[in-house]
């Protein structure tokens, strides 16, 4: 192997920066050349490829979103699109790939090994933390990170008020981010698709907590089967006199700058992902599984497992009488 590229593709997460910054540099250190992809594998069917040195990625490793852009590609996903993108892969005499992405990245890359006769690892980009093989994903902390402050802030304003807020977060089909962040807000609730929500449970727990607090709040993952305006609707048919309100959270979760677990993780995994490429590894992601990086191949990867903790579930219970 003499040249490797990277790209970032499918939702943008904080961290993705210092991953490419680690894949570049852990190139260069092992006398690499490193090309960097825009638009994720939109870039790679069209040959949006540019040269990477060490000074192209200075500066960064602070930065939110992704300086190589990320894109969700549709001609990817056909067999004309990669052909495409092998060809240039082929002009630029590209050995091996890098991809940070999710779910969808890895199922891509794995096509495109099995047509393809190119290397690729992958690295776990996502604030969701959706993803087998390691135990948190790139942008996860810093996404749960940012959800704490805002709930904080929620907080304040209901406290004020003595209202019940029901708060949406992000997470796609996970409930990690709103279980974490609903244990570190002292949320009295916390609702996520990987659980059955017994809401007579809940309707009891808001009705007893309010002897000892004046504000509430319920943390909704947005891959609940209600969401957050559903659940509110259904407190205020059990308790009129409440006083309700709903905040979606939306795209501020996203953003930001990467936390220091998120810049550790990233630097870790990109010198891992490029060490693993000259070991001769294909098909794999690098993740962190138990403080070690750990290669998983890409099948089991993407295969939706149940990451949630029930010792997680059971300290909200605990702690929100
Ligand atoms: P996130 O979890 O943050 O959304 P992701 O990697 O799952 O990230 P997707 O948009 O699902 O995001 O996938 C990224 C890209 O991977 C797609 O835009 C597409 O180009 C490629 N891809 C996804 N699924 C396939 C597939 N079945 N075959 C080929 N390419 C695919």
């Amino acid at each position: 192997i003499k040249n490797i590229a990277v790209l970032t593709s499918g939702g943008d997460a904080p961290g993705m920066n210092a991953g490419i910054r680690a894949v570049v540099r852990t190139g260069i250190y092992h006398g690499l050349n490193v090309f960097g992809i825009r638009h994720g594998y939109d870039g790679l069917v069209s040959g949006d490829i540019i040269s990477m040195d060490a000074k192209s990625v200075a500066n960064i490793i602070q930065r939110g979103g992704t300086i190589l852009k990320t894109a969700r590609s549709e001609e990817f996903k056909t067999y004309e699109g990669r052909k495409k993108a092998y060809e240039n892969v082929k002009s630029l005499n590209i050995d091996a790939l890098v991809v940070i992405g999710g779910d969808g990245t890895f199922t891509g890359a794995a096509k495109f090994i099995e047509e393809f006769d190119i290397p690729i690892i992958g690295m776990p980009g996502t604030i969701d933390n959706d993803l087998a093989g390691t135990d948190f994903t790139i942008g996860y902390d810093t996404a749960i990170n940012t959800v704490v402050d805002a709930v904080d802030k929620i907080r304040d304003t209901a406290e004020s008020h003595d209202r019940v807020f029901i708060i949406e977060v992000m997470g796609r089909d996970s409930g990690l981010i709103a279980l974490r962040s609903g244990i570190s807000t002292g949320a009295e609730a916390v609702l996520i698709p990987e659980l059955e929500v017994d809401y007579d449970a809940i309707m009891k727990r808001l009705d007893k907590s309010r002897k000892n607090k004046s504000s509430r709040i319920i943390i909704v993952a947005e891959g609940d089967k209600e969401g957050g305006l559903v659940v509110a609707d259904k407190i205020k048919s059990n308790f009129p006199n409440y006083d309700v309100r709903v905040s979606i959270l939306g795209h501020i979760q996203r953003g930001g700058k990467p936390s220091c677990m998120d810049r550790v993780l990233a630097s870790r995994l990109g010198v891992g992902a490029v060490e693993g490429l000259l070991e001769g590894r294909r098909g794999e992601m690098a993740g962190l599984i138990s403080g070690n990086v750990t290669f998983t191949p890409f099948s089991k990867a993407i295969k939706h497992i149940n990451k949630i903790n029930t010792d997680l579930t059971r300290i909200v219970e605990i702690l929100s009488l």
